[in-house]
């Protein structure tokens, strides 16, 4: 479970995130939507302590993320990022990059590790690229990996910030198929996302940000038929 309680973050002197207090549960997945600048990747990246908070405090079961005594490496290890640039390492076979972080972290042999990769690539329909480049596929195909490669640290929980929008329209479904599966296989998932069709049929929730806070959290149902919020309505409108 992740609660954040009254995070407040500013980078500088502009308040990017206010008061924003918020309960994910295990097992939900919680989209994360709202123009441009409204501070959802900076929420999300303080899930992963990737952006120091000035107030307010962050936990994920029940460990303040952010206390003196926690090991960032360890905290991320057990967090899957998946972000809009899919950042595979060009000198690793896709194999070879979902292989690494197991052998290096976990201490998983090669064989081990390998197996393992394999198992996951099969799961998002790239078994057969495994001896590929990933300069030698598509960026749908990349983002895929990317997804195993997340995955082959057996995260118990996912985040994903806009991977589907540095693709090719033709390439988001099969990227949103991998991501619907894992939401059915009961990962919890925090997704920013614009693809409000992936929002409306998974999320369990979504989340409508907007100058740094939170005005509106409903489940999709209630947010696409009934927004509440005045920006929300807009938001919806405009992206309509
Ligand atoms: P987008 O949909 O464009 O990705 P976003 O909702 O993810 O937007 P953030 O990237 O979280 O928005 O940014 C929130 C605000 O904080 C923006 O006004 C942005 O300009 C500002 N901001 C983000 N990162 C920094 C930074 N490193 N230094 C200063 N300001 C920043
Ligand atoms: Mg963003």
């Amino acid at each position: 479970m992740i609660e954040l309680h009254d995070v407040n973050k500013w980078y500088g002197s502009y308040h990017a995130l206010v008061d924003v207090t918020e309960t994910i549960e295990k097992g939900e997945v919680v989209v994360v939507c709202g123009p441009s600048g409204s501070g959802k990747s900076t929420m999300i990246r303080t899930l992963n302590r990737l952006e120091p908070i000035q107030g307010g405090r962050i936990l994920i079961d029940g460990h303040h993320i952010y206390g003196p005594d926690v090991n960032v490496n360890t905290l991320r290890s057990r967090i899957g990022f998946v972000f809009q640039q899919f950042n595979l390492f060009p000198h690793l076979s896709v194999l070879d990059n979902c292989a690494l972080a197991p052998i290096q972290l976990r201490g998983l042999s090669r064989p081990q590790a390998e197996q393992r990769a394999l198992a996951l690539l099969d799961r998002v329909g790239l078994a057969h690229k495994a001896h590929a480049w990933p300069s030698e596929l598509s960026g749908g195909q990349q983002q895929r990996v990317a997804i195993a490669r997340a995955l082959a640290m057996e995260p118990p929980l996912m985040l994903f910030d806009e991977p589907t929008s540095a693709l090719d329209p033709e390439m988001v479904g099969e990227v949103l198929l991998v991501m619907r599966d894992l939401a059915r296989d009961g990962m919890t998932m925090v997704c920013v996302t614009h693809e409000m069709g992936f929002a409306r049929e998974v999320a369990d929730r979504v989340l409508f940000m907007d100058e740094g806070r939170v005005l509106e959290r409903a489940t999709p149902g209630e947010f696409f038929t009934r927004p509440q919020h005045p920006r929300a309505q807009q938001f919806l409108s405009d992206i309509r």
